[in-house]
């Protein structure tokens, strides 16, 4: 069984085929800068010769049609006909309160995701332009979609209720709904397996640490709590994003800069972060490799983004009564050795001790890298969001 899976934002889609007998990747690609001038597919199959097809994408349509192409391409593609794709899975992000794990794609639930678009403006409606895309060149392959926000939908109400008045949850569903939620849970089942144990006696705390960055406290098998909230602003200082804030700094800024609400939300997602408080970047090598330089505000970027992290970890384990493993993964947890070492320099009074000889210069491999003796566990463990989607549109078409 093949499945696609596709990742639509809104000028990029990407994608990657999956021969689901062995779990092993045929293909992965992107399209980007669709709808810009300049638009290109850059296509690298595992076996053959990568390539970059530089045609214009006016529309999501357009970027499926070029990539079907190239999948099926003599020199370059994986397959022989589009017969052989037996599965779309499409990554979408938010599905409000609709859903709590992956469903196949009806018209009803279309419907519901299209309800969903104005909690997630930004990513909502790309995600549906590639379902309609598919509808219409794939129409006889079935689709599932996989969402962000479904693993974290076992929070308790004291976890995803904000205290505001309780109409306006009632009236708009404001609420903290928590993304990230396929990476989460895959870590979390990845590590139950290296730790040898049963995810449903676990208490672990899943740290997905990249340009966004999110944590969750994931007790047996189940997330019962999430740093991102209504949107995906809230919680840790991110590659742009500031995070928790109070939320009086809001009109603050608005009053004194005379700015309207749409240039603070602009600030808060785009200007803040690691990139605000460095100035630097907001990819974390830059501010790593300034920090070394003696920057001292891309020092101080990083020490809010650590201690922030910490905090969680500690709020998460009191949360759960204990704890049994603290999880790295994405692109600053899987990749960073300095990271993973300043989040769990103080964590030694709960019994989680950092090895450095396991620690140091270790990329992006799943290992325990505490020591032998540490009582809770400190792990990396690369995610693997399109081989879960894969493995949840395999699960539900079968
Ligand atoms: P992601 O969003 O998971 O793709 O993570 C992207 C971020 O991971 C980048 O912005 C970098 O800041 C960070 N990253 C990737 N590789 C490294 C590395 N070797 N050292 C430090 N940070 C890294």
């Amino acid at each position: 069984m093949k499945v696609l899976v596709l990742n639509c934002g809104s000028s990029s889609l990407k994608y990657q085929i999956i021969n689901m007998e062995n779990e092993t990747l045929l293909a992965k690609g992107v399209a980007e800068r669709i709808g810009i001038e300049g638009s290109f597919v850059k296509h690298e199959p595992v076996d053959k010769d990568k390539t970059v097809i530089e045609v214009a994408l006016h529309n999501h349509k357009e970027a499926i049609k070029v990539v079907l192409d190239a999948l099926q391409d003599k020199d370059h593609g994986v397959v022989s006909t589009l017969d052989e794709i037996n599965a779309v899975g499409h990554r979408v992000v938010h599905a409000g309160e609709k859903f709590s794990g992956s469903v196949m794609i009806t018209q009803e639930v279309i419907d519901a995701l299209e309800e969903c678009s104005d909690l997630a403006p930004l990513h909502n409606p790309p995600n549906l332009m590639g379902i309609y895309a598919c509808q219409e060149i794939l129409a006889e392959v079935p689709m599932v979609g996989v969402f962000d926000t479904a693993f974290h939908q076992t929070m308790p109400k004291s976890s995803y209720l904000y205290a505001l008045p309780y109409e306006l949850y009632e009236k708009y569903k404001i609420r903290r709904y928590g993304f990230h939620g396929t990476s989460h849970k895959y870590v979390a089942i990845k590590t139950a397996e290296l730790l040898e144990k049963p995810l449903e006696t676990l208490k672990l705390v899943t740290c997905h640490l990249g340009n966004g960055a999110s944590m969750a406290a994931v007790m047996n098998g189940k997330s019962i709590d999430t740093t991102m909230g209504f949107t995906p602003l809230e919680g840790l200082a991110m590659g742009t994003r500031c995070g928790d804030l109070d939320p009086a700094i809001i009109s603050y800024i608005m009053e004194k800069e005379g700015l309207d609400i749409n240039a603070v939300n602009n600030i808060m997602n785009k200007k803040s972060g690691v990139l605000g408080i460095s100035g630097v970047s907001s990819d974390f090598r830059d501010i790593e490799n300034a920090a070394a330089q003696d920057n001292e505000r891309a020092q101080v970027a990083l020490e809010i983004f650590y201690k922030r992290v910490t905090k969680y970890i500690g709020a998460y384990a009191a949360e759960m009564g204990g704890l049994d493993a603290v999880v790295f993964t994405a692109g600053l947890g899987e990749n960073s050795d300095t990271a993973r070492k300043e989040i769990c320099k103080t964590l030694a009074f709960m019994g989680a001790n950092i090895d450095d000889s396991k620690n140091d210069n270790l990329r992006g491999k799943e290992a325990i890298i505490s020591t032998d003796d540490s009582t809770v566990k400190i792990v990396l463990m690369p995610t693997n969001e399109e081989l879960m989607i894969a493995r949840e549109t395999k699960a539900l078409i079968s």
